[in-house]
């Protein structure tokens, strides 16, 4: 069914009606210069548009994707979950994307997945037994995870031959290397007008800058702006570790992780973590989370704790540091174009009585307002495929992804659901 008026297609998602192609320059602007910004700013700028890229910093990749390490992992579910559809899609995409990169800025040295529980054994074996993930990877012994890993590893578990880690600021910085892009740091976006066709941004400083595509891509700081205050986003705080290698402990020769990860040495440093704590705005690195990390590998990899001699590190003059992981209630990201929450709500109140009601109004776009975040703890994997979802959008271009997995992303699915709930 078709709207007379606009011609966009209806369907029983209203707010999944497409969105029509804007007039514009090929200019865009994306806040925020993490993972999910570099590489929408990447994606844009190889489809021939010209990007600026802002952040609050005077450097691009200080928050979340700030640290030294950062692992390409993923949990799988033995259903085909959307979570599980994008993380396998996800991780596809990011190590075609590597293939491009400097070697000097990731190692795809294989990942050891290891079972935190009972359950989580029971999980693995499930997710052998399916035969969906047979490319992904394999369920193993703990004498061949050994062999794998270098170092003795005491339980079966899943290997992951081409998992492994990157430097997610250098990643960071070679997305953003185009010359269709220009980042701009010092930059805090506070607000967002509408002025005739284009958005004007206006700084902490009170410059402004005007632009027909926007792009927010501002990790656990998206609430502050008033178009993007109303998504249910949380913030969880996480702190990493970095202990100096030692000769035994350079044996390591893949990520092996379990709760938590713990990386074979890069520049003579492991990257261990990451401690999960919500509510917490301590921005220090705590030596009490330095602690918890190391406790962590001690209990699934005592070989490593020997060998990087944990009993005798100070936690008090341990390097390490923090960041915000940015989630959603449904640990899918949100990705896609923006609309105006309260003339939404407005025009969609009958769903509030009858979730089936075909509401005859059009959805109050935000045009050329998109989003990118909600990555989670897994920012390395879906971060970048979602930039380039962004992307095909803002082009009308076809999407990397099925489009009923789109539809999972869509940043309106939380509005329509908060209207059909409170009914
Ligand atoms: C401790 C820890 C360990 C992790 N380990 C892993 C891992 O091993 N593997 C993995 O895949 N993922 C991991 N993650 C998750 C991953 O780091 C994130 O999912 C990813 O970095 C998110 O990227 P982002 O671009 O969305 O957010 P960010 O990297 O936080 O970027 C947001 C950017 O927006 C800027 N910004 C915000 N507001 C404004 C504004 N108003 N104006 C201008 N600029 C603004 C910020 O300065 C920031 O640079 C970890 C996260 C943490 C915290």
């Amino acid at each position: 069914m078709t709207d007379k008026e606009s011609g966009r297609k209806r369907t029983d998602k209203p707010w999944l009606q497409s969105i029509s192609a804007i007039q514009h320059d090929r200019t865009a602007i994306v806040i925020g210069a993490g993972m999910a910004g570099a590489a929408t700013a990447r994606s844009l700028a190889e489809r021939g548009w010209q990007v600026t890229v802002l952040d609050k910093h005077p450097q691009p990749a200080r928050e979340a994707s700030g640290n030294p390490q950062g692992m390409l992992y993923t949990r799988l579910s033995p259903n085909p979950t959307p979570l599980t559809q994008l993380v396998i899609q996800g991780y596809r995409h990011t190590l075609n994307l590597l293939q491009q990169a400097p070697e000097e800025i990731y190692q795809l040295c294989g990942l050891v997945q290891l079972p935190d529980s009972e359950k989580e054994k029971i999980r693995q074996q499930k997710l052998v037994d399916c035969g969906r993930y047979q490319a992904l990877m394999e369920g193993m012994t703990a004498a061949q995870l050994t062999a794998k890993a270098g170092i003795t590893v005491e339980q079966d578990g899943l290997f992951f031959p081409d998992g492994g880690w990157l430097k997610p600021p250098a990643f960071v910085g070679w997305l953003l290397e185009h010359d269709n892009i220009r980042f701009q740091g010092d930059s805090e976006v506070k607000t967002l007008h509408k002025v005739n066709d284009s958005w004007q941004l206006t700084m902490a400083d009170n410059r402004t800058l005007s632009t027909t595509v926007v792009v927010i891509a501002c990790g656990h700081h998206t609430s502050t702006l008033a178009q993007t205050k109303h998504l249910p986003l949380k913030a969880i705080r996480g702190q990493v570790t970095v202990v100096p290698a030692t000769e035994q402990s350079m044996a390591l020769r893949t990520v092996v992780c379990e709760d938590g990860y713990i990386a074979p040495a890069s520049n003579g440093k492991h990257t261990l973590g990451a401690t999960f704590h919500f509510d917490d705005p301590d921005q220090s690195c705590r030596a009490s989370d330095h602690q918890l990390n190391l406790d962590n590998i001690a209990n699934f990899a005592p070989a490593l704790a020997e060998m990087l001699n944990f009993s005798d590190l100070d936690t008090n003059k341990l390097e390490g540091k923090t960041g915000y992981r940015c989630t959603t209630p449904d640990y899918l990201p949100m990705v896609g174009p923006l609309m105006d929450a309260d003339l939404f709500r407005e025009r969609f109140a009958a769903l509030a009585r009858n979730a089936k009601t075909r509401v005859e109004e059009e959805i109050p776009w935000l045009d050329g307002l998109y989003i990118n975040t909600g990555h989670g703890s897994r920012g390395l994997i879906t971060a970048p495929l979602s930039g380039d979802i962004v992307a095909s959008q803002i082009c009308g271009a076809p999407a990397p992804i099925p489009a009923e997995l789109s539809a999972e992303l869509h940043p309106g699915r939380f509005l329509a659901r908060e209207l059909i709930r409170g009914r």
